[in-house]
């Protein structure tokens, strides 16, 4: 029987795209649903680092560790643009973890993940470093470390966009409402949520790149029936005024043995976070909560001299981690590595179900779920991803101020702030946007243009005003209540002038 795809798969956050990517440049034909909108699950909302995670060799995850660290500067190298380089200033707390354990974590950290353009740790007098200006006098010394920051939902967003590229149907606004075996292979239902017509498409293979929803894929193809192979564990974030003038994170350590961190965030920002502790409801329902809003501005305001109330918070999210159920006591103990479960084989078609997993192990995670379609269905090009720069990301490592200057010089009546803006979420696609004549089109709100809201649409897949304000860019926090109207009547009007034909 022919079958209309070689691989569908369910979910658009980082793992479904990226997959979707790999296989489409590797030569299958493959069709990506996600049920709302890109990066709208738990993809938009982490704390934004590449990182190996010092905190989890303390629960002896060396191999994600050292994946998660190896993979820093690979995809530094693919996406410079929206992924940059951050040093962590760790303060001693004479009543935490001892100094020796802190240095020898940071020894391991610095030593095991091939660690080649990020500079190493060191010592820092907080009595005498700038970073130590905005904490209590009682943190006199400390540690700085490297990892990098991302912008989450953008990564999502290029994978999706190579992988369309290349080849790979991405539908958004899209569910799976059904899969059903047949012989060989798979029929998969597919609702479109903005219409609500439906159709059924088959494949060899589905993969089930669910996220906190991967069980209920699960139990809707009938093999796992009350299927609970993920813990879900939810985490929050805050956003403050920016609390301090430096460009570097800090990462606290709390009395209940958690860390979080305090991350410079869009220029005029701090990000706080995270929170982790069970989430038993539906994962759509997730929602910070006022307990963990506290929490979090009482854990900031242990270190920071400045105190920090709820009240001062402009913004927050919260996300579910479909953390692999183990049978952890604890949230936090719960592990961060990714599973891959193969139900089938290369006579009947299988459904690849990838539990857990971090942003930053994300391409590492496709390249093994490559490993099982390539045994099921046959190899057909060899891995390729770990070179291959996303889109805009054609630029050095070091290039970013470059990049800048030529946008400048392409675009001189445009504010340099704005071209900064676009380098940092475009890169090399900002000439696109800005186009040959070097303009931003007619502005709607901010300096939000017509053309990169063109670029969004027809691009991007953005359809609805927090599509572009909080996942595509994050212009939503500084967006008043009429800005975010316009921006909505624009949508409206070019919607019905492209349905009118
Ligand atoms: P998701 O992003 O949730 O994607 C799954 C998608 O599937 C969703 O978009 C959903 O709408 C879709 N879907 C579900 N069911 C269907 C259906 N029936 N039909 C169609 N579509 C469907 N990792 C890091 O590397 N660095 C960090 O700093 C970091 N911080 C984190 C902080 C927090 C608080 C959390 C919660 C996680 C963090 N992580 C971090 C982990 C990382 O964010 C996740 O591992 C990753 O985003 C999971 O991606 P995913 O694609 O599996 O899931």
């Amino acid at each position: 029987m022919p079958f209309d795809y070689d691989v569908i798969i369910i979910g658009g956050g980082i793992n479904g795209c990226g997959v979707a990517r790999d296989a489409a440049g590797r030569g299958y034909k493959v069709l990506l649903a996600e049920m709302n909108d890109l990066a709208s699950g738990t993809s938009s909302a982490s704390t934004k680092l590449i990182h190996g995670g010092l905190r989890y060799l303390e629960h002896h995850e060396f191999r994600l560790v050292r994946e998660a660290l190896m993979e820093r500067e690979v995809l530094w190298s693919l996406a410079p643009h929206i992924i940059w380089p951050l040093r962590f200033v760790l303060p001693h707390h004479s009543a935490l973890r001892p100094a020796w354990m802190l240095r020898l974590g940071l020894f391991i950290y610095d030593h095991i993940g091939g660690r080649k353009k990020l500079p190493p740790t060191k010592v820092l007098d907080l009595q005498k470093d700038a970073a130590g200006a905005p904490l209590k006098d009682q943190f006199r010394k400390g540690f700085e470390y490297s990892d990098a920051s991302v912008q989450d939902a953008r990564m999502v967003v290029l994978n999706a966009r190579d992988a369309a590229e290349r080849g790979a149907e991405i539908l958004t606004r899209t569910e799976v409402t059904e899969v059903t075996r047949k012989a060989q292979g798979f029929a998969v239902s597919l609702v479109n949520c903005i219409t609500k017509s439906s159709r059924s498409v088959t494949a060899r293979l589905v993969v089930n790149a669910a996220g906190p929803w991967v069980d209920r894929v699960l139990s809707m193809a009938a093999q796992g029936k009350g299927a609970r192979n993920v813990r879900l564990v939810q985490g929050s974030h805050i956003v403050v005024r920016k609390l301090f003038a430096h460009d570097k994170a800090y990462i606290f350590q709390n009395d209940d043995k958690r860390i979080i961190f305090a991350i410079p965030y869009e220029d005029d920002f701090t990000l706080i976070g995270t929170t982790d502790r069970d989430h038993i409801c539906a994962p759509e329902t997730v929602k910070i909560s006022a307990e963990e809003t506290e929490y979090l501005c009482a854990s900031a305001g242990a270190y920071f001299k400045q105190q920090i109330v709820p009240t001062d918070v402009v913004w927050s999210y919260s996300g579910i981690r479909p953390l692999f159920e183990q049978g952890a006591s604890s949230a936090q103990e719960a592990t961060r590595d990714y599973v891959l479960k193969v139900d089938g084989d290369k006579a009947r078609g299988a459904m690849i179900n990838v539990f857990g997993g971090k942003i930053t192990t994300y391409r590492r995670l496709a390249e093994s779920v490559l490993s099982e379609i390539e045994q099921l269905l046959g190899a057909r090009k060899p891995s390729w991803t770990a070179t291959a720069p996303l889109p805009g990301g054609d630029f050095p490592v070091d290039g970013f101020d470059a990049l800048v200057a030529r946008l400048v010089r392409h675009a001189p009546g445009v504010e340099k702030a704005t071209l900064r803006r676009l380098a940092r979420l475009y890169g090399t696609s900002a000439f696109d946007i800005l186009g040959a004549r070097g303009e931003l089109g007619r502005i709607i709100a901010g300096d939000l243009g017509v053309n990169e809201i063109d670029h969004l649409v027809r691009r991007e897949w953005a359809v609805s005003t927090d599509d572009i304000l909080w996942r595509r860019t994050k212009l939503g926090l500084r967006f008043g209540t009429d800005d975010v109207k316009a921006l909505e009547a624009f949508l409206q009007q070019s919607a019905s002038q492209a349905a009118a034909g």
